[in-house]
């Protein structure tokens, strides 16, 4: 009798569970798929430590047309908080870019990246704060992953040197760099969020970027609005203000104008000569619609971006489509190296994940014959005879040389 009665309470339990299983995911969330053509290409993450917030930098429909195209996100959060499906939880998406946490180099293997269609220095819609506190709740709920691990784009993108920082810095981006206000994040239910940048304080990386550094981690309230209100009205180089203060990692694009004083206007891809851009210069950035990875990001090196090829690629290292540039030359994709020679690749050594080599160029085979309308895309690179690597948006179509290796994303 008493056995009988534990097992119908038990069966009863396992129903409600179920009810509740059924009711749970959609509760509270207008889930949406809009699945990535390059989903089920993707591979599985293997752990998952991080969730990493973004903010689109431009409108809904652009932004997810072109993180459905590239497999950059998991989800995108709407102004009216419908949250879309881009790439299935359980598999990468390439959304973090050049990034680093507490040592670990690139996050896209160990994380979900969540996009909310904004700006970084601006608010989300009270649609978007419930939609995107329902769906952290969620997924740290499925992962097991503390309120400390669910950061900004900003708190973990780092750049590689360049003509205004010798040294890898924090600062590259942004991105979602309001979410990391508590009060912000008290209303996405994220309680605590680190004090400091655990990379800078070990001297792997410096700050780059004062303001956003004091958003991070500065005494709240007066540190976001204030400074970053002050720096936005000011998109014109002078003395104490370069290119990069102003257009960040995206000051060479071709998307980023430069309209000089005497009125002539060049794209940042243009420019050949950074110290002679004279002061008065107004800096236009970004005509595209979405925060993208500027190309060089998608190009990865052994001993920038990661220590070892494990470390970018992730489960990828040795698939078909991860291509390795080796520094004696030789291009070769990840199933035609061996175990060993995946594990000991030298620094310098470059990659590019997810990748299909589309053909060489010849006197009678065009970009256009092989790479057909993608031929130009930011995303598209050609590997010249000497060893250069040069993104589809920044090509010459009228020089590029004969044996260019020709590839795209798969
Ligand atoms: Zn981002």
């Amino acid at each position: 009798m008493r056995a009988r009665s534990t097992r119908t309470f038990r069966l009863s339990g396992f129903v409600v569970a179920c009810l509740l299983l059924a009711i749970l995911p959609a509760h509270g969330l207008n889930l949406v798929n809009r699945f990535s053509p390059l989903n089920k290409e993707r591979s599985p993450r293997r752990s998952t430590e991080y969730i990493i917030l973004h903010t689109t930098e431009g409108p809904a429909k652009g932004s997810l047309d072109k993180l459905r195209k590239y497999g950059e996100a998991h989800y995108m959060v709407d102004t009216d908080g419908t949250v879309y499906r881009i790439i299935d939880r359980n598999r990468i998406a390439m959304h973090a870019g050049r990034s680093m946490w507490q040592g670990q180099a690139n996050l896209d293997s160990v994380s979900l990246g969540i996009e909310v269609v904004g700006y970084h220095d601006r608010p989300m819609t009270n649609a978007q704060k419930r939609a995107v506190k329902e769906l952290l709740r969620q997924l740290q709920s499925v992962y097991k992953i503390p309120d400390s691990k669910v950061l900004p784009h900003s708190m973990v993108a780092y750049g590689r040197p360049n003509r205004w920082h010798p040294s890898p810095h924090r600062g590259r981006k942004r991105c979602a760099m309001l979410m990391a206000r508590s009060s912000v994040r008290e209303e996405l239910g994220l309680s605590g969020k680190p004090s400091f940048d655990p990379d800078v304080r070990a001297g792997r990386l410096v700050v780059a970027d004062q303001t956003l550094e004091r958003v991070l981690y500065g005494a709240d309230p007066a540190a976001g609005s204030g400074a970053s209100a002050g720096e936005a009205a000011s998109n014109v180089i002078r003395p104490g203000r370069s290119a990069w203060d102003i257009a960040r990692g995206r000051y060479k694009s071709s998307d980023t104008l430069y309209r000089f004083p005497d009125g002539r206007t060049r794209k940042g891809s243009e420019i050949k000569d950074w110290s002679k851009m004279p002061t008065g210069t107004e800096v236009i950035v970004g005509n595209s619609e979405t925060e993208s990875e500027s190309s060089e990001d998608r190009v990865q090196e052994i001993g920038k971006d990661g220590s070892n090829a494990w470390e970018i690629a992730a489960g990828a290292y040795n698939d078909a489509e991860t291509i390795y540039f080796l520094v004696d030359g030789r291009v070769r994709s990840g199933v035609e190296l061996s175990r060993d020679n995946l594990d000991t690749l030298p620094k310098g050594t470059r990659m590019l994940v997810g990748y299909v080599h589309g053909g060489v160029l010849s006197k009678g085979r065009s970009a256009y014959d092989v790479a057909g309308p993608k031929w130009n895309l930011a995303s598209t690179f050609y590997r010249f005879p000497d060893g250069s690597i040069v993104s589809g948006k920044d090509i010459d179509e009228k020089n590029i040389p004969s044996k260019a290796m020709v590839f795209y994303p798969k």
